[in-house]
């Protein structure tokens, strides 16, 4: 894996599309795709055999952990395990809660936040950021035993920001721990574990320019050391005896990670997070609110289009905006959107069915109609696709 970080690694790979839909998959930058290539002639099996083709992939896969590490600001300790996914990673953590443990997580969450929690108090989404503090507090404040707090970086519907310094803060005032979805944070804002005061990070690769299959869980060792194993198998145990349940598991990210690893995954996903610590943070989040305030301009005169937002409309957010379209179906804009402009947007509910209804002022399970249209910028975005979305839109909404 080349981590001599050149200019051109955080250059989408792949020209021609006015892709508005970096929140559910961003296309792959150069870092991760020289990464993949770099590997295809040599790769062989992690952990397993002891050629030169194992040898280097086991070194890289391990590389690959190290360098997420050092980009998500692990502690020492902390453990960083490869998972499928963002959903993988939280479920991971939900399975290796402490028996007992109470889950206070917000309305506002992605499914994948919400529904993996064995034992959640569900709080409404709050409409503002000190409501949410004030919100967590609360319901922490009522609970005995092991709790956890899990709350959004960023929301996949309206990009704002969640104060999870802050929440985090409350939660450790009343012995809770904190996990923070990155899923839709880590592409935009830097993620540190210590900075943010998080105990746990949750990420996907596919939304962090790399390719699918690879995500990441970091944080805390202690309850991951002391969780049955989230994939029982080879690789998860370290011994196995000939009676059922005779089992020495590993200790450590490969008691959760059973099974042949996913190496492309992990390098390339290691990759881009090389590529985006050397990055200036500062400039790419400037270009990226320039591109919010063009849209949000633009928005202004086009009819039957209007932005959502749970915390208010002068909130911090990252490059994903949701609109509603009153009296439309959003699916059928979108599709007009892509058939007619080439133009890739997002409608419906975005695995938040209960912010969307409450977005929408829709009630009950099935409310909320069609949802809403999603429009999200990344590393690849332009004024230009955003003006042609611009363009488009008073067509389509006429
Ligand atoms: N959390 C948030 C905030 C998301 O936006 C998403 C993806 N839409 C997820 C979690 C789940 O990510 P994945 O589908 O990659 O597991």
């Amino acid at each position: 894996m080349s981590l001599a970080v050149q200019t051109a690694d955080l250059d989408v790979v792949g020209a021609g599309f006015v892709h508005l839909d970096y929140a559910a998959t961003a296309p792959c930058v150069r870092a991760a795709a020289d990464a993949v290539n770099a590997l295809l002639p040599s790769y062989g099996s992690v952990h397993r055999g002891t050629g030169p083709r194992s040898r280097t992939s086991t070194l890289e896969y391990e590389r690959a952990r190290a360098v997420i590490a050092g980009f998500l600001g692990c502690r020492p300790g902390d453990q960083v395990v490869f998972t499928r996914n963002t959903t993988d990673a939280l479920n991971l953590l939900a399975r290796a809660l402490p028996p007992g443990t109470t889950t206070v997580v917000f309305d506002g969450e992605h499914h994948a936040n919400l529904l993996p929690w064995p034992n959640p108090v569900r709080l409404p989404a709050p409409a503002t950021p000190a409501e949410a503090v004030a919100a967590a507090g609360r319901a922490l404040a009522g609970l005995r035993g092991p709790a956890l707090l899990a709350v959004t970086g960023a929301s996949n519907v309206t990009g704002e920001l969640w104060p999870v310094r802050a929440l985090a803060e409350v939660a450790h005032a009343h012995g809770a721990r904190v996990v923070v979805d990155a899923a839709q944070l880590a592409p935009h804002r830097p993620v540190d574990l210590r900075e943010l005061g998080a105990d746990y990070v949750a990420l996907s690769g596919h939304k962090l320019y790399a390719p699918f299959g690879a995500g990441v869980l970091a944080g805390r060792a202690d309850w991951l050391d002391a969780a049955p194993p989230y994939l029982a198998g080879g690789g998860a145990s370290a011994a196995v005896g000939d009676s059922t349940g005779d089992v020495r598991w590993q200790t450590g990210p490969a008691r959760h990670e059973g099974g042949t690893p996913n190496l492309l995954g992990a390098v390339s996903l290691a990759a881009v997070c090389a590529a985006l610590t050397e990055a200036d943070r500062d400039e790419l989040h400037d270009r990226e609110q320039q591109l919010l305030t063009r849209l949000r301009h633009g928005l202004r005169d086009v009819r039957g289009a209007a932005e959502v937002s749970v915390f208010g409309p002068r909130s911090e957010r990252v490059g994903i905006v949701s609109l509603a379209l009153p009296g439309r179906d959003p699916s059928a804009v979108a599709t007009r959107l892509a058939d007619e402009f080439g133009i890739g947007v997002r409608a419906g509910l975005f695995c938040a069915h209960p912010l969307v209804r409450r977005l929408t002022g829709a009630s009950g399970h099935g409310g909320c109609a069609g949802g809403l249209l999603r429009v999200s910028f990344g590393l690849g975005t332009t004024p230009a696709d955003v003006d042609s979305l611009l363009a488009a839109l008073p067509v389509v909404l006429s």
